[in-house]
């Protein structure tokens, strides 16, 4: 048993019940939403994700994982609303989401940069998983960084390795966001073992984007967890082959490194209008897995054991390895 930050304070990890560990609630640069969305408004939202995030606890999902870092949006004390209105455990990340460069705030903070001093990342990320985000008293439950398609930029090789750092220093297991199809979960491991980092303690997300077998056994082969985390973006893959690629991981025996979400949200100014999330995404949203991808599996003859594996054991053990490894270290 080991205690996971959540949103609404420490929970046992026995307690986590089922798990989507790649989600978000709101997504958006907060500059942009209060200068050009007229159509946020702070307390319909609110209600609107406790509402949907209840509708997911009624399809058996116990907890989410909500991995927007900075460079999404993050609000914590909005998060912490939410939390207060709904049964779901919410785990907030940290972090930061960059494809290239970081924020301008700490672009130029660091070795050899404008405010020449060590770089402050580290102790942002492990300030937010000991103490406390800013002035609430929510821990980060995880580390969260990414790579895409530009793969090792500058302030993506920064992040990265920051949040190496934050995990040997805490415990904290890792998230990574990656393009499956451009290899970058492979390039992730090897930053991050190279920080000191155990590759057990790392969920490469967004394997699921991907039926090439070979890579998704090679990231598996490390250690690390494989994210089939984008269910219902059926338009990036088809739900059946993101079915037929876990069920052959099942057989190949990688059943116990494998777990599910659908990198959801609940609002986001990524899309103009939900008309325009309706058009690209149209069958997305958090209850896609308990409701059709779950019994596409078993429609494809994984058990509910198996089935468990994925929702229950594997997010649950994600946490608690990493706290195991950490206390022997
Ligand atoms: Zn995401």
């Amino acid at each position: 048993m080991t205690q996971v930050q959540t949103a609404r304070g420490p929970l046992d990890s026995c307690e986590l019940g089922r798990v989507l560990v790649h989600e978000h609630v709101f997504c958006m640069d907060m500059e942009y939403t209060l200068n050009y969305r007229r159509d946020f408004d702070e307390e319909e939202q609110i209600a609107e994700a406790a509402r949907r995030l209840e509708d997911l606890k009624r399809h058996g999902v116990d907890t989410i994982m909500d991995l927007t870092v900075l460079g999404l949006g993050r609000n914590v004390p909005r998060i912490a609303e939410v939390a207060k209105r709904t049964q779901v455990n919410i785990i907030v990340a940290t972090g930061c989401y960059t494809f290239d460069e970081l924020p301008k705030q700490l672009a130029y903070r660091g070795p050899g940069l404008m405010f020449d001093e060590p770089d402050p990342l580290p102790d942002l990320f492990v300030r937010d998983i000991q103490e406390g985000v800013n002035r609430t008293n929510i821990r980060a439950g995880l580390l969260k960084c990414a790579i895409d398609w530009p793969g090792l930029k500058s302030g993506v090789e920064r992040v990265l390795r920051a949040v190496g750092q934050a995990n040997v220093r805490t415990g904290a297991p890792i998230s990574v966001h990656t393009s499956a199809r451009h290899g970058t979960g492979l390039e992730a491991q090897r930053v991050l073992k190279e920080e000191g980092v155990d590759l057990c303690d790392v969920i490469i997300g967004h394997s699921g984007d991907s039926t090439d077998l070979d890579y998704l056994m090679r990231v598996a082969d490390e250690g690390s967890i494989l994210g089939m985390d984008r269910f219902g973006m059926n338009e990036t893959l088809p739900l059946a082959d993101r079915v037929a690629t876990i069920v052959e991981l099942v057989k190949r025996g990688y059943g116990d490194r494998l777990t599910l979400s659908h990198d959801c949200w609940c609002w986001s100014d990524f899309f103009p209008t939900e008309a325009h999330r309706a058009a690209r995404f149209p069958e997305l949203s958090y209850c896609y897995v308990p409701l059709t991808a779950l019994p596409a599996m078993r429609e494809a003859g994984l058990s509910d054991r198996e089935i468990d594996a994925m929702q229950i054991d594997n997010p649950r053990r994600h946490f608690e390895d990493a706290a195991r490894r950490f206390a022997a270290r």
